[in-house]
């Protein structure tokens, strides 16, 4: 099959390099020249492990082709997926990425009259594809609905394990407008084996919502958790957690052997979630329940849940070592999880700012960061720089290099060796008697 891959950041880029891998020829397009050259000279312009590899695989055997210009690269298709952004704008989802891409595409099918299928993959609120998209492809294009096909397929990769997850997917949803056009999007995941939905193009919007809005819940429903126990002796989010976890619904016992499915590392408590998908499609859906008269009570808990945690942190920070003013504070861990050097949403910059509002000198580490929005934040290049000779590290991420550190030696490196541990990543580390580890979710 030839396919267009319009947007090629995370979700398209990988998606385009994974299809092109399976032998379907894929032309990854961006209108961001710049990104276009990097891919061009097989290189990722963001840290995903495996990409590379496979991108430069595909680049070579010609099953892969990038450009720049969309109306072409359609034209050249029978399938369009659109991978652009759909940033949160005061809470509400932004569609003007979306919009411009769609109508892009609606001049490239006109230029080739064969039937096409577009496919919004992009996260979008039920009711975009069949309406803005919809509308924008039919007037750009000059045709009628019947004359081409409309797919949702929401994507549900992981930045960190992106090409496994596209290589090896749990589902693939596909709703379709009719049945011609999910058969043509199903002949392109026809390799996979995984359980294959057809449904409306609204029901696979709203899965997308419903799977992350789930994941975010679980998160935030930890994090209260926490916080009653910080306030309760004796109670100790982790054990808790542990003892919940033990539900056989929650973890089966298969053969005699418990499985520890992976929705159970979402039942843990840390500094919040973030990420460019689940604060932004948290907001959005409750958003599109505002505006169709619902109130969307538990969403609106998520969020502020989620939104004081960085605070929370701080805090307990606070109430180790006191004052933060003029302290030197290590934050270990910026991007929002292990494995990924995406910074959008990520809690540790909430956390930075919070602490330099308490008047605290910040530096921070992260394998795969090298500069970060604040100026005036030292990004160090390795952990060992970042503690050396400071007052507090906080843990914002659950690095694992952290829980192997030679602590006895780094504690004499810092000026007061107080650990706050965010995630509670470091809780079987055995630290010197002159280390204050301070975990989350216990009262003290
Ligand atoms: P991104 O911001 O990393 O990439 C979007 C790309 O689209 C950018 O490179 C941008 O230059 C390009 N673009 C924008 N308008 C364009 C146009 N008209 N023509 C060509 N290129 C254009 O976004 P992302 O993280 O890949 O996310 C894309 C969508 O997938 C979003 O809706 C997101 O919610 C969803 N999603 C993301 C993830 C994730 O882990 N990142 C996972 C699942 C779903």
């Amino acid at each position: 099959m030839r396919i267009a891959v319009i947007g090629s950041g995370y979700v398209g880029l990988v998606s385009g390099t994974c299809l092109a891998h399976l032998g379907h020829q894929v032309i990854c397009v961006d209108l961001d020249p710049e990104r276009i050259r990097t891919i061009e000279n097989a290189t990722p312009p963001f840290h995903e492990p495996g990409l590379s590899d496979l991108l430069r695989k595909v680049l070579a055997d010609g099953h892969l082709m990038v450009s720049a210009n969309v109306v072409r690269s359609v034209a050249a298709s029978d399938i369009t997926i659109l991978a652009v952004g759909t940033p949160s704008r005061d809470g509400d989802i932004d569609l003007s990425f979306v919009r411009q891409a769609a109508a892009e595409v609606g001049q490239g099918m006109r230029e080739n009259p064969a039937y096409h299928v577009v496919v919004v993959k992009s996260t979008v609120v039920p009711g975009t594809t069949d309406g803005v998209v919809r509308s924008i492809v039919q007037e750009a294009s000059g045709r009628t609905a019947a004359q081409f096909g409309l797919c949702m397929n929401p994507e549900f990769l992981r930045e960190g394990s992106a090409v496994s997850d596209f290589l090896e997917p749990d589902r693939i949803v596909i709703g379709q407008s009719d049945e011609r056009a999910g058969q043509r999007l199903g002949e392109v995941y026809q390799p996979f084996n995984c359980p294959k939905m057809f449904t409306t193009l609204q029901n696979a919007e709203m899965i997308k919502y419903v799977s992350n809005s789930l994941l975010a819940t679980l998160i935030s429903f930890s994090n209260e958790i926490a916080t009653l126990c910080e306030a309760t002796p004796s109670t100790n989010v982790e054990e808790v957690l542990d003892g919940v976890h033990l539900d056989r619904r929650l973890s089966p016992v298969l053969d005699g052997r418990r499985i520890s499915p992976g929705i159970l590392s979402y039942l843990r408590a840390g500094c919040g979630f973030g990420g460019s998908c689940l604060p932004k499609d948290v907001a959005a859906l409750r958003m599109f329940g505002r505006k169709r008269g619902v109130r969307p009570h538990l969403l609106d808990a998520v969020l502020a849940v989620n939104n004081g945690r960085p605070s929370k942190l701080v805090s307990l920070a606070e109430s180790a070592v006191g004052s933060l003013r003029g302290l030197a504070v290590a934050v270990l861990g910026i991007a929002f999880k292990p494995g990924t050097d995406d910074l959008r949403e990520s809690p540790a910059l909430a956390l930075i700012e919070v602490l330099q509002s308490k008047g605290a000198c910040v530096r921070a580490y992260d394998p795969f960061v090298v500069s970060l929005p604040q100026p005036d934040v030292t990004v160090c290049a390795s952990v060992e720089e970042a503690l050396c000779g400071c007052d507090v590290a906080i843990v914002a991420s659950a690095l694992p290099e952290l829980a192997t550190l030679d602590w006895e030696s780094l504690s004499m490196a810092m000026r007061s060796p107080f650990v706050i541990d965010g995630r509670n990543a470091l809780r079987g580390v055995e630290f010197p008697d002159s280390v204050k580890y301070v975990p989350i979710g216990q009262h003290c």
